[in-house]
Order: C-alpha cells, then structure tokens, then sequence
C-alpha cells in the first residue's frame, strides 16, 4: 500500500511538473499577450516581436523586366514604400498602445484609432501593406493563367480570366489620381473588383484584398508614361498566380 501511495505521488508529481514545463515552454515560443503573426501579410510585414518591418524583395530590382523597369522597381521599393514604413514605424511610436497589434487588426479598425494618428496610418500603414502585398503577389517567372481553386472563382464569378482582366483594367481607369484597383473577397464570399484612393485598401472596409495593383503614377510613370492600360496590360506578365491563389484560400479564413 505504502509503495503504491509513493508511487502514486510520484507519478502525479512527475506529470504536474512536466504540465508546468510544457506551459512555460509554450508561453516562450507563441506570443500570447499580442496576435500571432500568422496572416502571409504579417509575416512578411511584421518582425515576430511585432516590429513592422521591410522584408526584402524576393528579386532583383531588374527581375521583372521588361514588363516592370528596374529603376521604377528600385525607387519603389525604396523611396516609397521605405518611406511609408519609416513614418508609419514613427507614427506608432507614439501611440505605444498600438504596439504588438497586427497591421490588418490596425487597418481594420481604422475609424478607432487615435484621431491625430489617423491620416498617418491610412496613408502609411496602408502604404506598408498594400506594398508587401504587391511585391509578393509579383515574380520574375510569373504570369498566365491563375491555378487552382483561384482560376475557378474567377470564371464563375467573372466568366472567363479574360472578362476578369477587362473589368479589372476599366476600374484602374475609374481610379482619378493615385490609388489602387483590387480584387476583394468581401464578407459574404463575393469577388468584386474595386479601387481605393492614396495609399487606402480593402481592410479599411472589411473585406479582404486577394490581388491589387498600384496605380499610382510612380508605380509606372518612367516606362509607361501616362499610359496606364498598357502598364496594367503588362503588369499581369509579373503575376505569382501561386501566391494569389494562397491569399484566395486565406481570404476564405478570415
Ligand atoms: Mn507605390
């Protein structure tokens, strides 16, 4: 009996301290008081600590020629979406509240935010991730047609991946000024295509961007002038088709 009682005590001992160890491990490796980073975007957006950050470009500045130039590439990846980085990192320093939230958590409530930060994280929060987005869904061996369960939504919500990229390219025209033309998912499983202005995105209104395009005049002005149809024409040459159809099946998990 009394062997059987230490054994007992023993047992259960062994198996409480190794719960503990268990917990305190996990409690080491997941980040349980701040979101787990888990979304493609915040992982390539965000540092583990939560940091945001520049992650760097899966190419070379020159990878896409020729639909896209390398200088254009260069500048763009630097001066522009380095620049929103710096001030939008600079912005969320002073609201240190913020720190440790995701940027689609940020983006997504964008009307409770702090109203003298507001502006500054629509236009450079939302300039940090529509450019992760834009560099990702871009390769130098991209272009064709979409795959997967992807190429289906778009025939049956479209008709064909050609009807797709007509309407796509006649909403880039709707688009006065700077902006941006998306596909979303919205919240009832929907595809549509839209626009946004600045540096604004499909977060901001809930619904979840699968692919979009910059059509900010920086984003193509060196090559391509002022002629934005045959830069959007061009643009689907660089298309990851692999990646869009992963943002497609995450698009259906949040
Ligand atoms: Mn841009």
């Amino acid at each position: 009996m009394r062997i059987s009682n230490r054994f007992n005590f023993l047992f259960f001992g062994i198996a409480i301290l190794i719960c503990c160890l268990w917990g305190n491990f996990n409690n080491s490796t997941v980040y349980s008081a701040v979101p787990s980073y888990t979304t493609r975007v915040s992982q390539i957006a965000q540092a583990p600590n939560g940091e945001f950050i520049q992650a760097p470009l899966p190419y070379d500045y020159n990878a896409l020629e020729p639909f896209i130039d390398a200088k254009t590439m260069e500048i763009h990846y630097t001066g522009h979406h380095g620049g929103y980085l710096k001030k939008f990192k600079k912005t969320i320093e002073e609201h240190p509240e913020l720190k440790g939230k995701t940027l689609e958590q940020i983006l997504g409530n964008i009307d409770n935010m702090p109203s003298d930060i507001r502006t500054s994280i629509r236009n450079n929060g939302g300039g940090h991730y529509n450019h992760t987005v834009f560099w990702a869904i871009m390769t130098p061996n991209g272009g064709g047609e979409p795959n997967g369960e992807f190429a289906k939504a778009i025939n049956d919500s479209f008709g064909s991946f050609e009807e797709f990229k007509e309407q796509f390219k006649a909403e880039a025209f709707k688009r006065f000024g700077s902006g941006w033309v998306w596909l979303v998912r919205d919240k009832n499983g929907r595809l549509e295509i839209t626009n946004s202005a600045g540096q604004d995105n499909p977060i901001m209104e809930g619904k979840y961007p699968i692919l979009g395009t910059d059509v900010w005049e920086h984003a193509y002005y060196l090559k391509y002038n002022n002629a934005r149809g045959s830069y959007v024409d061009a643009w689907w040459n660089t298309i990851n088709w692999d990646e869009v159809n992963a943002r497609f099946k995450e698009s259906q998990t949040v």
